[in-house]
């Protein structure tokens, strides 16, 4: 054994201590072989478990079968076409009236009140849940935490929450605890950002979705934080937006989809105006 294979070997030995499966896996969007440190199946446990806690933390679901259900719809056909099926995915509107959007690893999708409310009609709805598609897809939350929290600190998360004992019930919830807080704050980069946004822009297209509606969100978006940065700051913090992704986003489709015409009218905007309106009805105040 070289002193090279017996690093890796001592690396896979600390990672099955801390309850890790060390795996080269093919990275569903990029097709390039990457090393992940978890494997699907305690990312979806993540997600699962973290979820609750997640929800309650931008004031609960909003409490409307329709809008929930109208969600679900636009995020369900949108996975349809994505590069990852495989995946419990799950969308909810949630309370919170300060805008922002989630994806827990494993699939699930959370958007708020507060960010249904800046948008125009259903495509912009697409657009938002697609980028999130995005970054499970390409498995950014799952990189993102592990950079945020440093490798240790997230071995011993993700082995928390794994931990299959019932008496393990406590450093289960410590762990999904850890987990939400650190989500909660994570920084996607620059380059994570045009990715999920390329990757939403192909996704709403081959849905039936009118790409445009990515570049007119982040148009809405940029323009509000210009005008009032506090109103956008969350948002903003998770998922950087700068005149330059406005721009790269612009050039995918004009690229990709030379044929999306902006500007153009939703047929469906009488009822995203409806589900909108619910969204607003039932935000908790800022
Ligand atoms: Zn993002």
């Amino acid at each position: 054994m070289n002193h090279r294979q017996s690093t890796w070997m001592l690396l896979a030995g600390c990672l099955a201590l801390l309850g890790l499966s060390i795996a080269c896996s093919v990275n569903p969007v990029t097709g390039k072989r990457e090393l992940m440190l978890i494997s699907t199946e305690q990312e979806v446990s993540m997600g699962l478990q973290a979820g609750p806690q997640f929800e309650a933390q931008f004031d609960g679901p909003v409490p409307d079968e329709g809008l929930q259900r109208y969600v679900s719809e636009i995020g369900m056909k949108l996975v349809a076409n994505c590069d990852r099926k495989d995946l419990p995915y799950e969308f909810k509107c949630v309370r919170s009236a300060i805008p922002n959007a989630f994806a827990l690893p494993g699939g699930k999708v959370f958007v708020t009140a507060g960010l249904i409310a800046c948008m125009s009609n259903e495509r912009q709805l697409a657009a938002v849940l697609g980028h999130e598609i995005g970054h499970v897809n390409a498995r950014h939350n799952v990189k993102g935490m592990q950079r945020q929290m440093g490798s240790e600190l997230f071995g011993k998360m993700v082995a928390q929450m794994a931990s299959g004992q019932e008496a393990d019930k406590a450093e289960k919830a410590k762990g999904a605890a850890q987990f939400v807080a650190g989500m909660v704050t994570m920084k996607y980069g620059r380059d994570d950002e045009y990715q999920a946004d390329s990757l939403g822009i192909k996704y709403m297209a081959r849905s039936g979705w009118n790409p445009q509606g990515m570049v007119e969100l982040l148009e809405v978006l940029l323009a509000m934080h210009d005008k009032e940065p506090s109103s956008l700051e969350e948002m903003f913090q998770t998922h950087p937006l700068t005149s330059k992704r406005v721009a790269e986003a612009k050039e995918t489709v004009a690229k990709d989809f030379p044929q999306a015409k902006a500007g153009e009218a939703d047929p469906n905007v009488k009822t995203f105006d409806q589900m909108k309106a619910k969204a607003i009805q039932h935000a908790t105040k800022l």
